[in-house]
Parts: structure tokens; sequence; C-alpha cells
């Protein structure tokens, strides 16, 4: 597979762009800021009723409405919550943005889930980095960049990819490395890693854990310990060096234990669990479900929500936290998702 670094993007294609980036949460203020110390032109498009509206005026970067904002834009990028996205292209976007303008996004959800049904004057690309937006930032300012995906869903003017790569490349992208896919792929990958894996595994993973270390009678602090507080150390070790690396780290004891247990706890049946997972998100039946979900104003999140708040892991993480202040600094605050 092809990497791309900053040797192989135009900078210059972006440079000679207005663009636009609908949005300043965890990406927008990202990426408005990075292409804004990159040399270009960016203006901000939000409803002025909201709070960021007032972080990006702080920021010192060029903010209008939506409407506006597209308006005057060759590049829209969409970097609003997913759910919000269909709405806004329909009644801000699709009726101002120009003639062969070129539409981005960060995950093609909306897209290929037919959400957002592009007008077919535009290049539709992606532009996805491979990490919260916090780190988008913090890497480029230290000047790095994280790792991202380009794509191409619509290429009417013939330069959407290098367009992309250009704009992938002021963000810090091609510091990290780029590498192509397409809307597809990254949708279906994304919600099947943090769906099976990085979410919904692991935190199940975690929970389950410690609940059969608390039931048998174990202290929660040490079951926190154990099943959650370490597990950033493993991780660590992994993302640094692959499993190998994390296997020559730890113990004789710990790595023998692993091969014992770990295909017990996740089995045949866990793999079941993941082909269904992965066919729910194929099929589009996970999309349909997560959208009726918005529409209905969020029940089912609403009481996993409060139920998890509640949960021993949580009530005792807290309390060993305060604990930790050098922990707790890092803790993104009131990160309100709706
Ligand atoms: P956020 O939830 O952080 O977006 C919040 C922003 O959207 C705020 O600035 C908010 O403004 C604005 N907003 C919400 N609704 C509207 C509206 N109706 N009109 C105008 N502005 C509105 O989004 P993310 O950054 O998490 O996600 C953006 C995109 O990036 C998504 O497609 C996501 O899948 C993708 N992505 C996200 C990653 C991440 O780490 N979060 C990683 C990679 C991709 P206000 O203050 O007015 O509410
Ligand atoms: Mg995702
Ligand atoms: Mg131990």
């Amino acid at each position: 597979m092809k990497v791309y670094y900053d040797k192989d993007a135009d900078l210059s294609l972006i440079k000679g762009k207005q663009v636009t980036i609908v949005g300043y949460g965890s990406q927008g203020h990202a990426h408005a800021q990075n292409l804004r110390d990159s040399g270009v032109n960016v203006t901000v498009g939000l409803r002025k009723s909201g709070a960021s509206w007032a972080k990006a005026e702080g920021a010192g970067l060029k903010v209008a409405e939506v409407a506006e904002a597209v308006r005057a834009a060759d590049v829209v990028m969409i970097l609003l919550p997913d759910e919000n996205i269909p709405d806004v292209y329909k009644n801000d976007v699709e009726p101002n943005i120009k003639q062969g303008g070129v539409l981005a996004f960060a995950h093609g959800f909306n897209v290929h889930y037919n959400q957002v049904i592009p007008r077919a004057d535009l290049d539709v690309i992606m532009v996805a980095p491979k990490g919260p937006g916090h780190t988008v930032r913090s890497e480029y300012l230290k000047g790095g960049g994280v790792p991202s995906l380009i794509a191409v869903y619509q290429d009417k003017s013939g330069k959407a990819r290098d367009i992309a790569l250009s704009y992938a490349a002021a963000n810090g992208g091609t510091k990290g490395g780029v590498i192509e896919t397409n809307f597809r792929e990254e949708t279906e990958t994304d919600l099947f890693g943090e769906q099976a894996v990085l979410c919904g595994g692991a935190v199940e993973l975690v929970k389950m854990g410690f609940e059969t270390l608390t039931e048998a009678g174990y202290a929660p602090e040490m079951a926190y310990f154990e099943c959650l507080h370490e597990l950033k150390l493993i991780v660590d070790l992994m993302y640094e060096g692959g499993i190998a690396n994390m296997n020559y780290s730890i113990s004789n004891n710990a790595e023998y234990g692993e091969y014992v247990t770990g295909t017990e706890v996740i089995n045949e049946q866990s793999r079941v669990a993941m082909r269904n997972a992965l066919k729910r998100i194929q099929t589009g039946e996970y999309a349909k479900m997560f959208i009726q979900e918005g529409k209905t104003n969020y029940p089912s999140m609403t009481a996993r929500r409060r139920l998890n708040s509640v949960h021993p892991i949580e009530v005792v993480g807290e309390q060993l936290r305060d604990m930790m202040p050098w922990i707790k600094a890092n803790k993104l605050v009131d990160q309100s998702k709706n």
C-alpha cells in the first residue's frame, strides 16, 4: 500500500483556494487552526447561537454563519456531528456551495449510507485523520501530524485526489503518512473497529473483569487498577512495538497467562459476534438504527449513559483519579456529546 508524505503533496493547491470549515468541535478546531497556520485562507462556518462561535473568534479565525461561509468557499469541509450533517447539508450547504466546488468530509458515514446525496457538479472527497481532534492539533504544533486517510467519491474536476492530498498536507497528515481508501471501506472499518474492539469491546472487557473480581469479594480499588488503569500501559506497549513488544516487556508469568486465558475469554463465540456486527454494518442495518436513535432524541444512549455513570467502576475510578492529579490533568472535561 502506498503511503504519501509531504513530498508527494502539492500544498499550493489548497493554498490557492478559499476553504470553509463547517463546525469547530473536536476535528473542526484542529483543521481550522492547522490549515490557517499552513497559510491557507480559512473561514469557519457556525451558527451564532452556539458556544463554538466565540471559541473560533477567540482563536483569531474568521467566522461566519454556515450559509454565508459556504457561499464564499471553493472547498467546504463538513466537521459536524455525523447526525447533524444531513440537515445542515440540505439547508445550508447544497443551496450555497458554488458550481464545481469541493465538498469534503472526515468520515464516509453520511455519503456511504445515502444521508447526504452530493450535488452532481461537485468534487466529493474525504480527509480523515486517524486520531482525535486534540491530537491532530497537538501533533501539528509539534511539527508532526496524525496519519490520515484520503478518499475520492466524486471527481468532476479530475483533480479531486490532488486536492484531498493537499488538504491533508496542510492539516499535518502527510507528516504522519497518508493512505488512500474509499468511502465504503473507511466507513465500514471505522464503525467495526469502534464497535467490536476499541469502544464496545474494550469497555465491556474492562467492566466484566472488574465485576468478576468485585463479586468474588476483592476490593474495587484493586479491581480498578488491574482491569482499567493498567490497560493503558499494555496498550502503549502494543502501540509502540506491536504484540511482541508488549510480551517482551511483561513478565513470563503474565505472558503465559495470556496464552492460557486469552482465547478462553475472547473465543469463537466472540468471533461470531464480531462477524454479526460487521454484517449489520455492511447491510446498513446499524446505520439505520443510529439514525433512528438520533431522530428520537437518543432514548437508548441516554439510558445507557445514566446506567454507566453509576457503575461501581466509574464511582471508584473517580475517587482514585482524585488521588492521581497528574492523570486527571489530561481529562477532557464536559465534552458533552449532544
Ligand atoms: P463535534 O461533535 O466535535 O462537532 C461539534 C461542532 O459542530 C461544534 O462546533 C458545534 O457548534 C457544531 N455544530 C453542531 N451542529 C451544528 C449545526 N446544526 N450548525 C452549525 N454548527 C453545528 O464533531 P467531531 O469533530 O467529533 O466530528 C466531526 C466529523 O469528523 C465527523 O464526521 C466525525 O465522524 C469525523 N471524525 C471525528 C473524529 C474525532 O476524533 N472526533 C476522528 C475522525 C473523524 P456549536 O458550538 O454551535 O454547537
Ligand atoms: Mg468513528
Ligand atoms: Mg498485575
